[in-house]
């Protein structure tokens, strides 16, 4: 069969799509979700049972539907869990609001269209006149459809040190994804611990492994030693800053910085851009944006996603008691020690000084790949195809406004899709829950307007 709509991925992007398509679609459609991950939607992110991993945005703004604000609270309290709406839930809680919010479109049968799990990984991609497109699953079937979305996600970043400089016997030392939770079961309570990161996925690594018993030395080492800030128990109303026209990256943190010195609070001045984000990046050049991601990218993490009050907090008595030591460097390489463990040597930051540590175990916690394609075999196979192009940052797939993959010459192919992290270059701010739940609407709404124009006119009516 050919489906009207195929969504490869299985993560928050993909369900989000596959809820406002199973609202809006007629019930003669039919939807393929191709994804490897059998807790469909909740993704590294919300998979998560450990109570101390919390949404790092306020519940208030976490409904997977933009036009209903209230829906993830009002299903918290439903479960008896007294919330506010300024409150930040557990991740865990999340993915249950998601499989819930799933399971109740799904209830209508007869009303609804169909829609079909396919538990595989998409590996190559073809097109074809009649059928749309064409994609290979690793269980050897095809499956075809007349619209796709690709929400791959983008992959995690490696370590920041070429692999020659890695000593082979180390490596079984190092612990390259620390989602897979199955790594803490290796280490001992006072194993030394060595962290590459300082974001959130460090903090929230951190604070399992004491949650768990470990007391060893946990070191942090990135290029600046940055951590996240944490939310203000009372949340800065936003501040509307005036913001230089299409202007450069320097002069807008000018008018940030001026505003913050007049008396603003920062976290309010940094809420109140939110909304225009996306239009603020659209309006920088590539050199402008090259140069963001070059000398702001680590300051504009720390302010914007911030971290629950308490989470810092018991972060922060870590810090004090010194049993957790965040520093600034660059790694140079890894060696297996003379004794056991593992000997790490960095630049410190400004400094010629090298600095040796040990460590039993290394822990890759540098987030989110910035580098595009490089994760899926499937994107570099669809880029050799001239199907799709990698933006011009290189972060990941080029999209026009309206979220649709454009080819190499830049035209959009109809009824062809990116959601979620891999429309970075076009929109930026389209990481976190409240962005890519309007992007996941826009795009249901643009194909439900292609299946319906496919319908035999009289069915189009109905
Ligand atoms: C730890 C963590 C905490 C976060 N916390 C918050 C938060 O509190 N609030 C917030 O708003 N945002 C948060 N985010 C950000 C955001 O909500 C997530 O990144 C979001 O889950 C992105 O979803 P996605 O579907 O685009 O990508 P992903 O979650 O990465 O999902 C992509 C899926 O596609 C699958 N896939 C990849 N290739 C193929 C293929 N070839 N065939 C089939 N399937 C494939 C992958 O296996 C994966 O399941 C968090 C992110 C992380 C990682």
């Amino acid at each position: 069969m050919t489906y009207d709509v195929a969504i490869v991925g299985s993560g928050f992007s993909s369900i989000a799509l596959t809820i406002n398509l199973l609202e809006i679609l007629p019930p003669s459609a039919s939807i393929a979700v191709i994804g490897d991950d059998p807790g469909f939607g909740r993704g590294t992110a919300y998979r998560t049972e450990f109570y101390l991993h919390r949404l790092n945005v306020p519940a208030a703004r976490m409904s997977v539907f933009a036009d209903r604000p209230d829906d993830f609270v009002d299903w918290l309290r439903a479960r008896g869990k007294p919330v506010f709406a300024d409150d930040f839930a557990s991740r865990g809680d999340y993915g249950l609001y998601l499989r819930d919010t799933l399971a109740s479109r799904l209830r209508p049968r007869e009303r609804r269209a169909r829609l079909d799990f396919v538990r595989a990984k998409a590996v190559a991609c073809d097109t074809c006149p009649e059928e749309g497109i064409t994609f290979v699953l690793d269980t050897g079937t095809e499956l075809h459809a007349r619209n796709v979305v690709l929400a791959l996600g983008v992959g995690s970043a490696g370590l920041p040190i070429s692999p020659e400089r890695i000593d082979r016997r180390a490596r079984r030392r190092i612990i390259d994804n620390p989602w897979r939770m199955g790594w803490f079961s290796r280490v001992k309570h006072d194993d030394e611990i060595c962290i590459f990161g300082s974001g959130l996925t460090m903090i929230d690594q951190v604070l399992s492994l004491r949650a768990r018993g470990h007391r060893g030395q946990i070191r942090v080492l990135s290029r600046r030693g940055l951590v996240p800030h944490p939310h203000p128990i009372r949340r800065a109303a936003p501040v509307a800053t005036e913001l230089p026209d299409g202007g450069e990256i320097s002069t807008i943190l000018h008018a940030l910085r001026r505003e913050v010195k007049n008396g603003a609070d920062w976290r309010g001045v940094v809420d109140g851009l939110r909304p225009k984000t996306q239009a603020l990046w659209q309006a920088l050049s590539t050199h402008q944006r090259s140069r963001f991601l070059r000398h702001a990218l680590a300051w504009w993490s720390i302010h914007r996603h911030r971290i629950a009050p308490d989470v810092f907090e018991q972060f922060n008595e870590l810090l004090k008691d010194g049993t957790v030591k965040v520093e600034a460097g660059f790694l140079r390489s890894i060696r297996a020690a003379d004794g056991a463990g593992l000997t790490i040597e960095y630049r410190a930051r400004g400094e010629q000084r090298i600095v040796c540590l040990h460590a039993d175990w290394i822990v890759n916690c540098t987030g989110m790949e910035r580098a595009g394609i490089g994760h899926s075999p499937l994107l570099k196979e669809m880029c050799d195809r001239r199907m799709i192009a990698m933006d011009e940052l290189g972060l990941g797939i080029s999209v026009d406004r309206k979220s649709r993959v454009l080819d190499p010459e830049g035209e959009p192919r109809p009824g062809f899709f990116a959601a979620g992290a891999l429309t970075a270059g076009q929109f930026w701010e389209i990481t976190a829950v409240p962005d890519i739940r309007v992007q996941a609407r826009d795009i249901a709404e643009a194909i439900a307007d292609e299946v319906r124009l496919a319908l035999p006119p009289a069915a189009r009516i109905a």
